[in-house]
């Protein structure tokens, strides 16, 4: 009976959080499900138990806590929260579309209370952060995303809908898990998947009309491409891993040029990953320099290599590489490891967005610093745990030189009796305020000069009138007075 009494006192009660052993020694077993989580996950939990019982109260907090609380609500938390996703929720947070839908998809949407819907985050659960696929789980991200939408761009909570398309998941133990919420079955592709999507995207249209904005977000790359490419043209989409990274680095990289004299054309960029991050900052950064130096856009490219998980992508791969990866086949000898590239190229901007931690290894780091000055070395791949190096281990092989930033959030370093402050590179600095502008000024497509004009805002003068125009269009968590 005491494992029963520890659970109802507030004072002991841990929850899911109980350990193993806790379970074991305090007669807990079979009391509580089998997940473990952490504090950081309760912390999460109780946001969202928040969000669904007081809205304006959770946005209050949110709003006036960012700091603390964006790592709970977004990376790295919310990666746990969808990696445990079936057993810590009961209510459903925005619209399930399986393929079990397919046909019905219009209808489904009706089923949705709100009517006038401004912004869609759009998920497969094929590619989320750096977990790889977490099927149906995936809905922690677009609720996550949205949550950011409203917090820091002001969209009403009430005009923004997650939704998780389950056409399958690849992932053996969720196939074999019997709690699994989301189907069973291996991911639908080819034609299949294509007329689902088909369906989807025609009915959002049709439901929302033309000037809701439709985020892709966390699809893998032998899909994300493809769809960007072919609904780029008929709806108002955009790709956050693509180009909303895009956006928020090649603002870093431009603050970074205060810190080290030059411009962009002077640097010379190598990139562990060739997948959505790493291609779509490649491209924006070389469209910039283009526009800068007025040189073809394909001498700019050359500035800029990336290596992927068989070696750098040189010339001779050509032919087997993926199509957004050809762009970026110069003309080399073939290159095997990351540090052997390093080596060879040169770089003077380190860039992480491979999705696997701690391949930044202390060779990588110290090969950096051995020819820069300053090695700017950007580890954007989240959560934390997939990290291509801490923040730590950059400052300290780097010998306090590194400028340094990451895709989820550290803590500052005290190296040599200095305080090392990372900055954080995550798009969630930019689709929220570039959703707002999309839907505020009423654009049905979504272009590159737009993205750039997004990270390079800051350097224009804001019309007062149009920040006034913008605040009157956000949501205020603020009570209202009901009469
Ligand atoms: P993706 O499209 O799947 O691309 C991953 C790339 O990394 C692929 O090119 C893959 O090689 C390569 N790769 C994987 N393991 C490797 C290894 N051991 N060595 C070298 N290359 C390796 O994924 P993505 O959308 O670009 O996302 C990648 C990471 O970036 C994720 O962790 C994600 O969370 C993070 N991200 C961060 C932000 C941010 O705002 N900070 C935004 C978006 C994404 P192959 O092509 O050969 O398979
Ligand atoms: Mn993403």
């Amino acid at each position: 009976a005491s494992g029963y009494n520890l659970l109802r006192d507030p004072r002991y009660n841990k929850g899911l959080a109980f350990t193993e052993r806790e379970r074991e020694t305090h007669y807990l077993r079979g009391l509580l499900p089998p997940q473990i989580v952490t504090q950081e996950l309760q912390k999460y939990m109780a946001l969202m138990d928040l969000q669904e019982g007081n809205e304006r109260l959770f946005y209050k907090l949110l709003i006036d806590n960012v700091e603390e609380l964006l790592p709970i609500v977004y990376t790295p938390t919310v990666g746990e929260a969808c990696q445990k996703y079936g057993s810590i929720f009961s209510r459903p947070q925005g619209l399930y579309i399986s393929l079990k839908e397919k046909g019905k998809i219009l209808e489904v949407l009706k089923n949705w209370p709100e009517r006038s819907i401004q912004v869609i985050v759009v998920t497969d659960g094929e590619r989320i952060l750096g977990l790889g696929d977490l099927g149906c789980q995936g809905m922690g991200i677009p609720v996550g995303k949205l949550a950011l939408y409203t917090a820091l761009g002001g969209v009403r909570p009430s005009a923004c809908l997650p939704i998780t398309l389950d056409v399958g998941t690849n992932n053996e133990e969720l196939l074999n898990d019997e709690f699994y919420i989301g189907l069973r079955q291996r991911r639908a592709t080819g034609q299949e998947y294509a007329e689902f999507l088909q369906e989807f995207m025609s009915a959002v249209k049709q439901n929302y009309g033309e000037k809701v904005l439709i985020q892709f977000e966390d699809f893998a790359n032998h899909n994300a491409f493809d769809l960007l490419a072919k609904y780029g043209t008929t709806h108002l989409v955009f790709n956050d891993d693509i180009q909303g990274t895009a956006s928020v680095v090649l603002a870093g990289l431009v603050a970074a040029q205060k810190l080290i004299s030059g411009t962009l054309a002077d640097h010379k960029y190598l990139f562990l990953g060739a997948g959505e991050a790493g291609t779509g900052i490649a491209e924006l950064i070389a469209l910039e320099i283009s526009r800068q130096t007025k040189a073809p856009i394909e001498e700019c490219r050359e500035k800029i290599w990336l290596v992927d998980s068989k070696g750098l992508i040189v010339s001779s791969r050509k032919e087997s590489l993926q199509h957004f990866k050809k762009p970026w086949a110069h003309e080399h000898e073939p290159v095997g490891s990351l540090l052997d590239a390093v080596h060879a190229i040169k770089p003077t901007v380190l860039i992480g967005t491979s999705g696997k931690g701690q391949t930044f290894t202390q060779d990588v780091v110290e090969a950096m610093s051995s020819f820069n000055e300053k090695p700017i070395i950007l580890a954007l791949s989240n959560p934390t745990s997939q990290s291509e190096c801490t923040a730590e281990q950059a400052y300290t092989w780097s010998k306090g030189r590194a400028v340094f930033a990451t895709g989820s959030p550290f803590d500052p370093v005290e190296y040599d009796g200095k305080i090392h402050v990372p900055g954080q590179a995550n798009n969630a600095y930019i689709f929220p305020g570039f959703g707002l502008g999309v839907v505020m000024s009423g654009a049905i497509r979504v272009h590159d000069d737009m993205l750039l004009a997004a990270c390079l805002a800051t350097r224009r003068p804001r019309p007062k009138d149009l920040v006034k125009y913008a605040e009157s269009c956000m949501y205020s968590p603020v009570y209202r007075n009901y009469r």
